[in-house]
């Protein structure tokens, strides 16, 4: 069903269920309570995977770093989870080989079970051997050498044959270690297809982006579309609240006071930097600073990704990447590759998220905030009301499983088809991830179609890379809105004001000037 059928649809049909924000984590469960015939409707304020499922650092990974915390459970999962991402969703998830320079050997030793016993207060820059330790468990939960393996074992390599590898490193580097995670090419179309395959399984799978939940009266609950202003009601058996960072504001909507997010603030910066892109070759390069923060360099295409920071924040709505943060990622740049020059003019894109972590008054630092996920359940009247907390990218699959369960054990019904091997985009057009503004007018056209386009920004922030990639200059951004318009239908005015709406978000949120 198109966008006016699926609500036209509404007017009689009132879904089972009610998914409310359409990041990774709602469409995931979409998703599955599509497989096992469950009538859902999932909406979002803004397009699908708009919010923090857009901003992150499109590692599939286990998260090798939390084993500190002592997070076993969540680090198994997450293995086993981004090997299942990289099987079924080859196109779009990649193994990425991930090298850790170190600077010390024993640094951490004594701080890793100080930290797993709760004793410390901040996290300093981890040694070799503590890293070591780290890996070998890694591997051990990414399974034996059989066909259930995604990804090879980690590798050490000494300061000479490090260098040798990598010529411009930094020369004071004492090892270097090399692991594999998962590179999730296209967070944004990963969802879309999630999305889209859902909707495959019949019509009682509905997804709505640009709709609101916007209040409730009694038991019925009152949604607005954002692309005309007009709220309608409907009726539901189950909530499930998926905002992310927006869950407790969600809630009040729902007329339920929570605090169960505790939300963070992470950025991102995309360079032109051919140097710096060659001499990562095909790795990431994941590494602390000397007060054990995380940093990250990686290949996005022919560009390279820097990010990311950490930091609590009260208001979810204005994240930006600051000029701080800008100096900070170079400095970090500076001490794993010190003579290559990065300079603001190479900045393509940046981009600012947050992460909806569990509140916790008793975490240290940020990175001590369990990245685990978890259902809080409230009710309005009779009706469930879920929150989904926390979660990772890549535990999603697993975590809409869990939310499924609880949402058929509720309904009545039992699970008839499950995930685990379920192949994501088989209709996927590989060519949506091309990465150069050579598309034609028809592809655009089909892909307006195809994939719920509704404002031009969706098509060149989610639907391609374009955007990404600092691709974009004016003259191409017109021609897309002129084929965005062919296939909607807009007149002169629509296509004039949806260029100027995609250069204003492209200069306020991610600092892009087309002039
Ligand atoms: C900087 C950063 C880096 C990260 N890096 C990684 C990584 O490398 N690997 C990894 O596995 N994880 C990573 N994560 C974590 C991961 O991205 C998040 O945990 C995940 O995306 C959360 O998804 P979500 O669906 O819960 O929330 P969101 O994606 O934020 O979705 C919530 C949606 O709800 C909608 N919404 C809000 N209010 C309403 C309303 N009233 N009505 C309708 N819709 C509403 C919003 O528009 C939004 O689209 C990172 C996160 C950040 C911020």
């Amino acid at each position: 069903m198109n966008r006016k059928e699926i609500l036209d649809s509404l007017e009689s049909h009132s879904p089972t269920v009610l998914i409310v924000g359409a990041g990774i984590n709602g469409v995931g469960a979409f998703r599955d309570l599509a497989l096992n015939g469950v009538d859902t409707l999932i909406i979002d304020r803004g397009d699908f995977c708009s919010g923090a499922s857009a901003t992150s650092s499109r590692m599939a990974h286990g998260g090798i770093r939390y084993l500190e915390n002592g997070e076993f459970r969540l680090v198994r999962e997450a293995v086993q989870e981004r090997n299942r991402m990289i099987q079924n969703a080859p196109a779009l998830v990649k193994p990425l080989p991930t090298t850790i320079p170190m600077f010390k050997l024993f640094s951490g030793l004594l701080n890793a079970p100080l930290k797993f016993l709760g004793w410390l207060e901040r996290p300093s820059e981890r040694g070799a051997l503590v890293i070591k330790i780290g890996l070998i468990f890694y591997d051990a939960f990414t399974g034996r050498a059989n066909a259930q393996r995604a990804v090879p074992r980690h590798q050490f390599l000494g300061r000479t044959k490090s260098l040798t590898r990598w010529n411009r490193l930094n020369p004071l580097i004492r090892f270097t270690a090399t692991y594999y995670d998962g590179l999730i090419l296209s967070p944004e179309r990963l969802s879309l297809e999630l999305v889209i395959d859902a909707e495959k399984e019949g019509n009682h799978a509905r997804a709505l982006n640009y709709v609101s939940l916007v209040g409730v009266d009694g038991n019925t609950v009152i949604l607005r579309d954002e692309t005309n202003g007009q709220t309608f009601n409907v009726q539901t058996k189950l909530i499930v609240n998926a905002a992310g960072p927006w869950i407790d504001p969600t809630n009040r909507t729902l007329g339920l006071s929570t605090h169960y997010i505790g939300p963070t603030k992470g950025s991102h910066l995309v360079l032109d930097n051919p140097e710096l892109r060659e001499a990562i070759g095909d790795h990431e390069f994941f590494f602390e600073n000397k007060d054990g923060r995380i940093v990250l360099i990686f290949p996005l295409f022919d560009k390279v990704m820097i990010g990311t920071s950490d930091i609590p924040i009260d208001d979810p709505e204005s994240v930006r990447c600051t000029e701080e943060e800008v100096d900070y990622f170079i400095e970090m740049v500076g001490r794993v590759f010190p003579d290559i020059t990065v300079t603001r003019e190479q900045i393509v894109f940046r981009f600012s998220g947050v992460r909806p972590l569990a509140y916790t008054g008793s975490a240290k630092t940020t990175g001590q905030i369990t990245r685990d996920h978890h259902i809080r359940e409230d009710k309005l009247g009779k009706i469930p009301v879920y929150s989904l907390v926390g979660g990772k990218w890549t535990s999603f699959r697993a975590f809409s499983e869990q939310v499924t369960d609880k949402a058929l054990a509720f309904l009545g019904q039992t699970r008839k088809a499950d995930t685990r091997n379920l192949p994501i985009g088989a209709g996927a057009d590989a060519a949506a991830l091309r990465t150069l503004p050579n598309f034609t007018r028809d592809e655009i056209i089909e892909m307006v179609k195809r994939e719920k386009v509704v404002h031009l920004d969706d098509l060149l922030l989610r639907r391609t890379l374009l955007g990404y990639l600092g691709q974009l200059t004016r003259p191409l951004v017109e021609q897309m809105a002129d084929w965005t318009g062919e296939a909607l239908g807009w007149d002169a005015q629509r296509k004039k004001d949806e260029v100027s709406r995609t250069v204003e978000i492209l200069a306020d949120r991610h600092q892009v000037r087309l002039d």
